[in-house]
């Protein structure tokens, strides 16, 4: 009786859940997010309402009766107050690893001028009378002539201890006499291969700036954070990108000699580590293939769940502020001079080739145009001997890339990874650029469109701290607009046909930048399997003009599904 009536039941039971609209319960989740607009990247399904996450996943992407199913007694429910969320955003190219000289050195990053940096310098001299030298970064090129800042604004404040400061871009340093004279840096010091020490053009003594590798002349007076340094410096650079929603971060080029990838497996191995780190490990030009054993024993190494060194990074050129970008056609400034290579064409297809065969990603910073085309020949080179792979190399930074070369990226296979932050007329648009390069060339600087038209993939990054803050936000807002916050005349635009749409922008700090890192499968978008990294924003990006998107804040970041920073909006 009892078995026929429990049959029955069962029979009966679609019917009952069809008659009632009631569905089959599941296994509750820990988290129900509802009453959202969510923007989820999924080509299939582009807008939800609402998501469940249980045990750091996606289990329900869709609308709230369907997320409705998964609450529990234990489950945590949040009520977005139909605000828009997106995916985590991943910064594809980035240096968390230099944060402790960001927090914790002197930084002129606010300084405008000479006068003003030598104010700040003082200061801290003053303040950190214990220190044995004094370094820092944050100057810019733009505001000191073409032979960059002179040591002796440094030497009326600083005349007994080495001060090195690196200009914003990484590229140059700006020392004192102290530095110099310990370094045994002379007038009679030659130019290192790939550096240039700025001089005094009458007497020829050093003037105080080191472009490039002339920067390492000095490296032995200001010795590396160690790595207790390094993981408070990482630990503070989390806190921020998680507060600008930031969940996956591509460190571009740590130094496998150095303690550097320890700092990122010790946080992770002592649960510290709260966002995701792919990174590339640095290739030295002044090594052969000798280097690349203990590259690959590296590579091993860093196998964590959120710590990986998959790329092996190299730099085809400098910066166009340091006259050292290659160029196909010469500086204007300059001529004669198209910049210099920092490796020579068949020493760069030579290596790029030994990296494939090894099945690394190549992740190449290359500015100039004639470097990017370098670039681009040595992968095709490195597929004619290795044979077609999926290898996803990377190209960043992009300054100028000739037309024949836009749409190399798709046929090759190579991500241009773009800091759309730069997208700008700025004062290194005008004075710097123009001065450099000439109109024409300065006027077509960063293509980003370009690269979408041709089917290629575009990741976004910041390349903090060049760029700080690394907020995501403001570089959709400059990948859309193409102007300064607040400026959108038509003059004021940096190559209009380059503009990206929201959507474009969105996808390449989500999407894209997953592809970027071998990690579309993981996150990168808001669907069920995946990691659940989400961020939450008080405005909606799709109902505001584009020169406010820069406006709106983060109120939530989810990383694997913990609220990994909280504006303090969502109590419940
Ligand atoms: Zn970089």
């Amino acid at each position: 009786m009892g078995k026929i009536l429990t049959k029955g039941l069962f029979c009966l039971l679609p019917i009952f859940f069809a008659m009632t609209g009631c569905q089959p319960r599941v296994t509750p989740a820990d988290l129900v997010l509802r009453n959202g607009r969510l923007y989820t990247v999924d080509g299939a399904a582009p807008w939800a309402a609402a998501v469940a996450v249980r045990n750091g996943r996606f289990v329900y992407v869709g609308d709230e009766a369907g997320a409705a199913r998964f609450i529990g007694g234990d489950t945590r429910v949040i009520d977005l107050g139909g605000r828009l969320a997106l995916p985590g955003f991943i910064d594809s190219h980035a240096h968390p690893i230099s944060s402790y000289k960001h927090f914790f050195e002197i930084d002129l990053s606010g300084c405008r001028g000479g006068a003003d940096c030598q104010r700040a310098v003082a200061a801290y001299a003053r303040t950190h009378p214990e220190a044995p030298f004094i370094r820092g970064r944050g100057w810019s090129n733009t505001d000191f002539p073409k032979t960059g800042p002179g040591k002796q604004l440094l030497d009326e404040v600083v005349p007994d201890r080495p001060v090195a400061l690196a200009s914003e871009d990484g590229h140059s340093k700006w020392v004192n006499s102290r530095a110099l004279k310990l370094a045994g840096v002379t007038r009679a010091t030659r130019d290192p291969v790939g550096g240039v020490i700025e001089r005094d053009p009458r007497s020829n003594e050093p003037s105080g700036t080191l472009r490039e590798a002339a920067a390492d002349l000095v490296a032995g007076l200001f010795p590396a954070p160690g790595l207790e340094e390094l993981k408070k410096g990482l630990e503070a650079y989390q806190e921020m990108a998680l507060a600008c929603g930031i969940t996956t971060v591509h460190d571009a080029s740590l130094d496998a000699e150095s303690s550097e990838t320890q700092a990122y497996r010790e946080l992770e191995g002592t649960g510290r580590l709260r966002l995701r780190v792919r990174a590339s490990l640095y290739v030295d030009p002044q090594k052969g293939n000798e280097q690349l054993a203990a590259l690959d024993h590296e590579r091993l190494r860093n196998a964590g769940r959120l710590f990986q060194t998959r790329a092996a990074k190299l730099f085809a050129d400098g910066v166009v502020e340091g006259s050292t970008a290659y160029l196909l056609e010469p500086y204007r400034h300059l001529p004669g001079s198209r910049g210099e290579p920092i490796w020579a064409a068949d020493a760069l297809a030579r290596m790029c080739g030994e990296l494939d065969r090894r099945l690394w990603q190549i992740h190449i910073h290359a500015i100039g145009d004639a470097a990017v085309r370098s670039c681009l020949d040595a992968f095709t080179s490195a597929r004619q001997a290795n044979g077609r792979r999926d290898a996803r190399h990377l190209l960043t930074h992009l300054q100028l890339v000739d037309g024949n070369d836009i749409a190399r990226f798709a046929s090759l296979g190579v991500v241009a990874v773009v800091q759309p932050f730069w997208f700008t007329k700025d004062a290194y648009y005008r004075d710097i650029q123009v001065p450099y390069l000439g109109q024409e060339r300065a006027d077509r600087e960063y293509p980003m469109a370009g690269f979408l038209r041709s089917g290629g993939t575009v990741a976004s990054a910041s390349d903090y701290p060049v760029t700080v803050p690394c907020d995501p936000l403001r570089g959709i807002q400059t990948g859309v607009t193409r102007t300064e916050t607040g400026r959108t005349g038509p003059g004021e635009v940096l190559w209009a046909e380059e503009r990206a749409t929201l959507e474009q922008m969105i996808a390449s700090f989500t999407i894209n930048g997953a592809f970027a890192n071998f990690l579309e499968d993981v996150t990168g978008s808001i669907a069920a399997g995946k990691s659940a990294d989400l961020v939450v924003l008080d405005k909606d990006l799709f109902r505001i003009p584009a020169g406010e998107i820069s406006t709106a804040k983060v109120l939530m970041t989810l990383f694997e599904g913990n609220v990994a920073y909280s504006s303090g909006v969502f109590k419940n």
